[in-house]
């Protein structure tokens, strides 16, 4: 082999990405015995701009890989959470003790935690090498990424809102820029009471988006807002108002006098249509934010990218090498199992959330319900179960409602 050449390699299964889609998928299927290569055009550990909030939904994920919080150092796990309405009306919600329904972990920990339990599993992580092209053959796929070239029989593309691998199969949306625009930045010396509790707050001119403070250990917080894009928020606007909410005297208070803002603030696009969105192309599967399968509501995603990465890895499981049509099926018809009724579920209640009166109204009920309401308010706003699981009683499982958070053993 000559320096130019590059380094070959069998697998069967190329994940690009190393992000919670792309290592739950690698996991699952080095489990089940399949050789897999996970490339990722980073060097773990990597951060990524995130709330880095881990909803019920995640944390099942997470235990179901056998994941545990102690490999990550500053896991922070989260009691009940404080929202404000628009008029400043605050509720506090509690979450059940049994088990943990809600935690924060820094992505810059959580991913490389993950990628390391990849390694442990026997996946051959190719940090460091950025995906560059795909060939699809009749039974096979060839995968070029940094200085690596890949024979495999199925791509995972788990490689993130801008996707590479969909533009390399032509599967992009024209001009997508996705649904939600978040910002975030760490603030360190937090001495009020978000160095110890989760806040929400719908401001109004941010509606239906929100800000938050999200509690990590030693007066550590993870601050941020997301907003819609369709309602005609740019690039300068979205800078301009992270400074002014940092002035808003009950986001102050929250935070407490001598709180400093760390580094620098970044921003990212979520994209939330997994309704509309191809998620498979001949042998590629895409899951996570390749996607789009955050919640439109909210837009978190970490607990979705988990399982539709878990998905990906049963259909390929389930159909085996030689049948990608079957892989694909099971898995278009798998995600919308699970996923489609909660999207448009959450579309009708991103609605009522969008005007004043709408967020000011659905505060007032849940501050007026007893413990019991606002707790189950507070499971059902962590993903417990899926949003629209009332209406689907497919999915209905004995001790519904009832089951303890993750890890309660
Ligand atoms: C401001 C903000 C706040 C958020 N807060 C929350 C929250 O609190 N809770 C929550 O659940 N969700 C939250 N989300 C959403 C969440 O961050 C994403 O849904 C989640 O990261 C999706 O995971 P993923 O594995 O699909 O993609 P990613 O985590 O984006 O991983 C994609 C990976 O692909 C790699 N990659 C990209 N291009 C290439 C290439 N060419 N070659 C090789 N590798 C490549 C990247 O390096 C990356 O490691 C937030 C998003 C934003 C922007």
């Amino acid at each position: 082999m000559t320096p130019q050449d590059p380094e070959e390699l069998a697998a069967d299964v190329v994940v690009v990405g190393g992000g919670p889609a792309g290592s739950a998928t690698a996991i699952e299927l080095s489990r089940a015995g399949r050789s897999v290569v996970l490339v990722d055009k980073a060097v773990f550990p990597r951060d990524k701009c995130c709330g880095d909030g881990l909803t019920t939904l995640a944390l099942r994920e997470l235990e179901h890989l056998g994941f545990s919080p102690e490999q990550v150092t500053d896991w922070f796990r989260v009691d009940g959470a404080t929202l404000r309405s628009p008029s400043g009306r605050e509720v506090v919600i509690p979450l059940p003790d049994q088990g943990t329904y809600a935690a924060i972990a820094p992505r810059l920990q959580l991913d490389d935690a993950l990628v390391q339990l990849a390694r442990k599993e026997g996946v051959d992580v190719r940090d460091g090498n950025t995906f560059r092209t795909l060939d699809q053959l009749d039974d096979r796929v060839v995968v070029t990424a940094g200085d690596l070239e890949i024979e495999c029989r199925y791509v995972v593309a788990a490689d993130g809102m801008w996707s590479p691998v969909r533009k390399a199969v032509g599967a992009e949306l024209d001009g997508y820029l996705g649904e939600w625009h978040g910002m975030r930045q760490y603030a360190s010396g937090v001495t009020g009471p978000a160095a110890s509790r989760l806040f929400v707050w719908f401001e109004a001119d941010l509606l239906p988006g929100y800000a938050w403070s999200f509690p990590l250990p030693d007066g550590r917080v993870n601050l941020g807002f997301g907003v819609l894009r369709e309602q005609g928020w740019k690039g300068k606007d979205i800078k301009a108002v992270w400074a002014d909410l940092l002035s808003r005297p009950h986001i102050l208070d929250a935070l407490g006098a001598g709180h400093v803002l760390e580094d620098r603030h970044t921003a990212w696009p979520i994209p939330a249509r997994i309704d509309e969105i191809p998620l498979t192309a001949g042998r590629v599967l895409f899951v996570g934010d390749a996607a789009a399968a955050t919640d439109v509501m909210t837009g978190e995603g970490i607990g979705q990218a988990l399982l539709t990465g878990r998905l990906a890895a049963e259909a390929i499981l389930a159909a085996g090498a030689l049948q990608p049509d079957v892989a694909t099926t099971i898995y278009e018809d798998e995600v919308g199992y699970h996923l489609a009724a909660d999207h448009r579920m959450s579309l009708r209640l991103g609605r009522v959330l969008a005007s004043h009166r709408g967020a000011r109204g659905a505060i007032r009920i849940v501050g007026a319900s007893g413990v019991w309401g606002r707790r189950n308010f507070a499971r059902w706003m962590f993903e417990d179960e899926p949003r629209a699981v009332v209406l689907t009683p497919g999915r209905w499982h004995r001790g519904f409602l009832g089951r303890p958070g993750a890890w309660s053993a």
